[in-house]
């Protein structure tokens, strides 16, 4: 230290008063660094890596605030959800019971990608660019074709999404509430929307809780790109194994029953909604409906 320190006086006197003695000093403290500057270095591979979501310059302190610590949910509600799955394959009933006999790779890597994904591009706005929002019960939606990786959330949701902490309150449970109850389920559905992290791949086969069961019970290779059986799962695994430990909230799924909603005033338009998406996905074929569609953004972008 001593000596290193002293060569560096001598380094700036050298300037001045360069002379064969202290040029040799000098020499001798460049030779000494030499281990260090030659120590590998990893490549720039990743430089300009985005690790977080935008937020829109529309969104108020307010909206902000709550978005930043709904991104910070939905992290947590896929990170769960994917080490789950890791932790016990197929092998988790909880896991056959969403996925069937699918192998884990695809749903390990849909939570993956939006815990790890590049987030470049991918914007929650506040304002209202598409007019939707004036729509009575709209919380939100992916603007699709206007900007397909651009998402609005409107003041409803603000009011009425729950937080995570709240899981199996407010009534909830995984059978018969609504999967975006929760602002991190939410959000994990407006994600997939987005072509960077669904990649067109996840999409709409199956919707209300019996038919996710089934879609896992007769075609297992699309309950692994649904998008709302990605969310059931990420729910129940979450209330199950970090909310309630060993209890959860499964409920148990009835017909008749209202789902019970984040806010009264939603009831009608989700039930309107709820059968609209039904009549148009028995109207088409596998993928039954497809968030592109207009009437879909309608359910789809107002109730989920
Ligand atoms: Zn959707």
């Amino acid at each position: 230290m001593t000596l290193l320190r002293s060569s560096l006086l001598l380094l700036g006197v050298s300037s001045a008063f360069a002379s064969p003695a202290r040029v040799i000093r000098q020499e001798t403290v460049t030779v000494t660094a030499t281990p260090s500057a030659a120590a590998p270095t990893a490549t720039a591979w990743d430089a300009g890596a985005v690790t977080s979501w935008t937020i829109h310059s529309s969104c108020n302190r307010t909206e902000r605030a709550q978005l930043e610590r709904a991104f910070g949910e939905t992290i947590t509600l896929v990170n769960h959800a994917r080490d789950h799955i890791l932790r016990w394959g197929n092998a988790s009933e909880l896991y056959q019971k969403y996925f069937g006999d699918a192998s884990t790779g695809e749903p390990v890597g849909w939570f993956g990608k939006i815990a790890n994904g590049d987030k470049a591009g991918v914007i929650f706005r506040c304002d209202n660019p598409d007019g939707n929002c004036a729509q009575e019960g709209w919380a939100g939606h992916w603007r699709g074709e206007n900007a397909t990786s651009e998402t609005v959330i409107c003041p409803l949701s603000y009011e009425t999404r729950k937080p995570l902490e709240a899981m199996c309150g407010h009534g909830y449970t995984v059978a018969n509430s609504n999967t975006n109850f929760y602002f991190a389920s939410d959000l994990l559905h407006r994600l997939l929307h987005i072509p960077q992290v669904g990649e067109g791949i996840v999409e709409h086969y199956a919707e209300d809780y019996p038919e996710v069961l089934e879609l896992a019970e007769n075609t297992p290779s699309e309950a692994v790109k649904n998008s709302d059986t990605l969310q059931y799962f990420a729910l129940e695994a979450y209330a199950y194994d970090i909310a309630l430990p060993g209890e959860g909230c499964p409920g148990k799924y009835t017909a008749t029953s209202e789902a019970p909603v984040a806010s009264a005033t939603e009831t009608p338009t989700a039930t309107t909604n709820k059968r609209k998406a039904k009549a148009i996905r028995n109207a088409t074929p596998t993928p039954t409906v497809s968030c592109t569609a207009p009437e879909h953004a309608v359910m789809s972008e107002t109730n989920s």
